[in-house]
């Protein structure tokens, strides 16, 4: 066995049947090098920081006896497919205070799940995890951490000639529900038994007491999903291709593909140049998560229940009652960005309402929010329509009704965050830091890092003009 003095690597994964998984090196790059990295989160992952210069050698060019990819399956637009880990590879898992963390590296060359694709990835894309991985745990938001970014030295060959890259990310598991679907339909019930019993001692150690575990399981994973989606539709996040292999059992983001943040509001909104049905669309999240869950609850039924139709109908009973929490935590938190802390039915036309004046109007999702939390910074001109007036007038009155106005504005701050990572600035900031000019890119870092805070970057605030917006595109396996 390998050791570094960096890291000190666990594989409690292999402890799995061997279908779970393909041990597996990082192939050869010409000069791999390091491009970007994390020195905040290597901190916090205490890596000596003299040591920066050895994460190449460590990560990149070293071979472990134990490093492997993850055999999975899932489904792609709603269709069923085996797939696996075709161009990631976890290194090991590392134990960072009580947490424990699969150090994975993406776009480290082909793998036995790699089928048509080269298993490399883009500069470009690679910076976008990047980028909005970091911007979204500044956020709040559960997410996959990004550790590094290492141009390979190598092209890749996509629509055009691209510089190729390497991400590494750090995630509590990559357990997705793709990974039950993969063991339910292609592997035996024992090997079920054995994944769900893996995922409840490393993610939820605390539903071995149970008796039905793997309802319970459900139970929870469709609760830490919900409140992630939740936290999504709170900042504008329109994941872009929320397949069951994107969906992971810890309740984490992962897999930023085609993401993009909404501008002017429309439940519509859809950015990936494949989703020709806008399944993947900003308001179609909450109804593709359910149908995610309810991928994951047929996955399970047979540990669920010996017999068949008890099993069904004991998923069934978690599944109806995802309408009911979704209503609850989705208006509680809306009721929080307009400064309302009580979830209280009545109040929920009042977010409906204000939701109908910004599609109607096309306003700026971010800015109207803004806008009622702190007025002074928020240029949205939306005091001057007359249904934002009428609106405006009725939730002062319900506000001052109900409660304090100085304790909602504070609420109100932390449900809405001053900068969001605008599509037209994370595009401009990638082009530019591919060309070799990192300026905007770690200047974005920056303003990312701490979103609440107005350092008068109007820059930052402003949605992108018409034209952008008309044109962008985000796609998917770049
Ligand atoms: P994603 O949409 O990025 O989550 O990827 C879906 C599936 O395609 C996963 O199994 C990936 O490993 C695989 N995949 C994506 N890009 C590549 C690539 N360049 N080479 C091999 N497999 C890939
Ligand atoms: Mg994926």
């Amino acid at each position: 066995m390998q050791k570094n003095k960096i890291f000190n690597f666990n594989y409690s994964y292999l402890t799995l049947p061997k279908k779970f998984y393909s041990l597996t090196n990082v192939s050869k790059f010409s000069k791999p090098k390091v491009f970007q990295i994390n020195d905040k989160l290597l901190n916090t992952l205490k890596v000596p920081l003299n040591n920066k210069e050895n994460l190449t050698r460590i990560l990149l060019k070293t071979k472990y006896d134990r490093s492997f990819s993850q055999a999975y399956a899932g489904h792609q637009f709603g269709h069923f497919t085996n797939l696996g880990d075709g161009r990631a590879i976890i290194i090991g898992e590392q134990k960072i205070d009580k947490e424990v963390y699969d150090i994975q590296l993406k776009g480290c060359g082909s793998t036995p799940y790699s089928r048509n694709g080269d298993g490399r990835a883009t500069l470009k894309s690679m910076l976008k995890e990047y980028l909005i991985s970091e911007a979204m745990y500044y956020l709040n938001i559960p997410t996959s951490r990004s550790l590094a970014v290492f141009k390979t030295g190598d092209f890749v060959y996509r629509t055009n000639k691209e510089k190729g890259a390497i991400l590494a990310r750090i995630m509590k598991s990559h357990i997705r529900v793709g990974t039950f679907e993969f063991a339910s339909y292609l592997c035996s019930k024992k090997d079920l038994m054995a994944l769900k019993i893996y995922t409840i001692n490393r993610s939820y150690p605390e539903l071995i007491k149970y008796e039905n575990p793997a309802l319970e399981l459900l139970i929870q994973v469709m609760q830490k999903q919900i409140d992630l989606v939740v936290n999504w539709m709170r900042v504008g996040f329109i994941h872009g291709v929320m397949n069951t292999d994107n969906t992971s059992i810890s309740g984490e983001t992962f897999d930023y593909g085609p993401c993009a943040f909404i501008n002017s509001y429309n439940p519509n909104t859809t950015y990936s140049s494949i989703d020709y049905n806008r399944r993947y669309s900003f308001g179609n999240q909450p109804i593709i998560l359910k149908w995610n869950i309810s991928r994951f609850a047929e996955s399970l039924l047979p540990i669920i229940h010996n017999k068949e139709e008890k099993a069904i109908q004991l998923a069934q009973s978690v599944i109806d009652q995802f309408d009911e929490i979704w209503e609850n935590k989705y208006y509680g938190m809306m009721l929080k960005k307009v400064g309302i802390k009580n979830n209280n039915k009545k109040l929920y036309p009042l977010i409906d309402e204000i939701l109908n004046y910004m599609q109607k109007n096309k306003k700026d999702y971010n800015n109207t929010f803004l806008y009622l939390s702190h007025n002074s910074i928020s240029d949205e001109k939306i005091n001057d329509n007359s249904d934002f007036k009428q609106w405006y007038e009725k939730w002062r009155e319900k506000i001052f009704k109900i409660s304090n106005i100085k304790e909602d504005k504070e609420l109100m701050k932390i449900y809405n965050p001053i900068i969001i990572p605008r599509n037209h600035i994370v595009e401009k900031a990638i082009d530019e830091a591919c060309n070799g000019d990192l300026n905007l890119f770690n200047k974005f870092l920056k303003v990312i890092s701490d979103p609440n805070k107005n350092k008068g970057l109007n820059r930052f605030l402003n949605p992108p003009n018409k034209n952008f917006e008309e044109n962008f595109q985000t796609f998917c396996g770049t």
